[in-house]
């Protein structure tokens, strides 16, 4: 095996491109844009659509391990690629996380709860589902940093949500009092071992994840088993073989719901390339090219910040971010996925912070998101 194939060049092929390098693979991508933040750092790109089978069979051709970086690839480009080559994430799996009504229908089969929720695919559905509001109506596919989503008080607003999505397949969740959101990332190979990475507790605003703590403490020791628990069934139950995020939401009283999972490496994992000793773009190319996965030791306290394209403007006005600044400080990873086109809310790149200690740790965090204008909320841990 020498050569790993990736369906998708965003910033999480890009990672995973570096991680298989380090190991001494080739690699090849597959995107349609030329200048890709995976392809500019591979070795190799084809550049064609998701759904070319022209494009399939030059990846096939090249590749000894596959895998996927954009969950929503046409399942059946990993159908007919596993029919040639090794392929996982498997195709079927991919398929569910593609769609919010089977990804809760396999959450509800493997034993774990979700919020309230109904499919709203005809007028009928949208009556019924009148009954679980306040709730987000979220379209069944597609969506992803919190596109596709309208919160809807009544059922009046819940019918012009539905109209102004096109009436496309959708699910009503209801909307939930959250305490806070966690993920867990799993990876399972094709022999069945699985091995986690510890939960870590996430942010968001607007819908987009903005800030990552990974330290113990930042998600109540009481809950972490029975999340890594739940995650691994899920895997599990869908014969999964790759690496897998799961999104939790915990509620005000202490209980918590699954929110949805994502068939590869997680925004929310990225600490892991700088606080442990194998990150989740390691575990992916392992799992990728059938290697052994071992247990990952997380071994510092970790806080990731998002850079989204509103940190190169300040008053509306195009500036360079302060990286120096915040390059003088120990323990500052700067990430950037070579992405040309600055756009408010796209996800040009991430810092990741480690410390000694915790506090240490949040104390560089502020400092940090205050030279670059990030939103930061401090954890209260005991
Ligand atoms: P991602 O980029 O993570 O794939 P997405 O577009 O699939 O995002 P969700 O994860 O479904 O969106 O929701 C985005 C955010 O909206 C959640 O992280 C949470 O903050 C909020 N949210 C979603 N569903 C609910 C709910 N039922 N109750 C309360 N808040 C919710
Ligand atoms: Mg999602
Ligand atoms: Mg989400």
């Amino acid at each position: 095996h020498t050569t790993l194939g990736v369906l998708g060049g965003g910033q999480l092929g890009r990672m995973l491109v570096h991680a298989a390098q380090r190991m001494g693979y080739a690699t090849v991508v597959l995107d349609p844009a030329p200048d890709s933040p995976a392809g500019q750092a591979s070795h190799n790109q084809i550049v064609a659509a998701y759904d070319d089978q022209t494009g399939w069979d030059q990846l096939a051709e090249a590749c000894d391990g596959l895998t996927t970086e954009f969950e929503n690839v046409p399942a059946a480009a990993l159908e007919y690629l596993a029919a040639r080559k090794p392929v996982s994430p498997p195709a079927q799996a991919v398929a569910k996380a593609q769609d919010r009504i089977e990804e809760k229908r396999h959450f509800t089969a493997c034993g774990v709860r979700c919020a309230p929720w109904l499919a709203v695919q005809t007028e009928a559905d949208l009556e019924a589902a009148a009954a679980l509001l306040p709730g987000i109506l979220k379209t069944a596919r597609m969506g992803y940093d919190g596109k596709g989503q309208a919160v809807c008080h009544t059922a009046d607003e819940l019918r012009q949500a539905w109209s102004n999505m096109g009436r496309v397949a959708c699910v009503l969740e209801q909307k939930l009092a959250l305490a806070l959101e966690c993920s867990v990332i799993v990876a399972r190979g094709a022999d069945g071992h699985i091995v986690n990475f510890q939960p870590q507790r996430n942010v968001h605003h607007g819908g987009i994840l903005a800030t990552t703590y990974a330290f113990e403490g930042a998600v109540p020791v009481a809950l972490s088993d029975a999340l890594v628990e739940a995650t691994r069934r899920i895997a599990e139950g869908l014969e999964y073989v790759g690496v897998l995020c799961v999104e939790y939401f915990v509620l005000q009283d202490g209980s918590w719901v699954v929110n949805e999972m994502a068939p590869r490496p997680h925004n929310s994992g990225h600490y892991t390339i700088d606080a442990c000793e194998h990150s989740q773009f390691d575990l992916q190319v392992r799992t990728t090219m059938n290697l052994p996965l071992v247990q990952p030791r997380h071994h510092s306290p970790s806080i990731m910040l998002n850079l989204l394209g509103d940190a190169w403007y300040r008053h509306g006005e195009r500036i360079i971010p302060p990286w120096e600044a915040i390059q003088q400080l120990p323990g500052v990873q700067l990430h950037l996925y070579g992405k040309q086109d600055v756009k408010p809310g796209r996800k040009m790149g991430h810092v990741t912070l480690t410390a000694a200690t915790v506090d240490e740790l949040q104390d560089k965090a502020a400092r940090v998101a205050g030279l670059l204008h990030l939103p930061f909320e401090r954890l209260d841990v005991a």
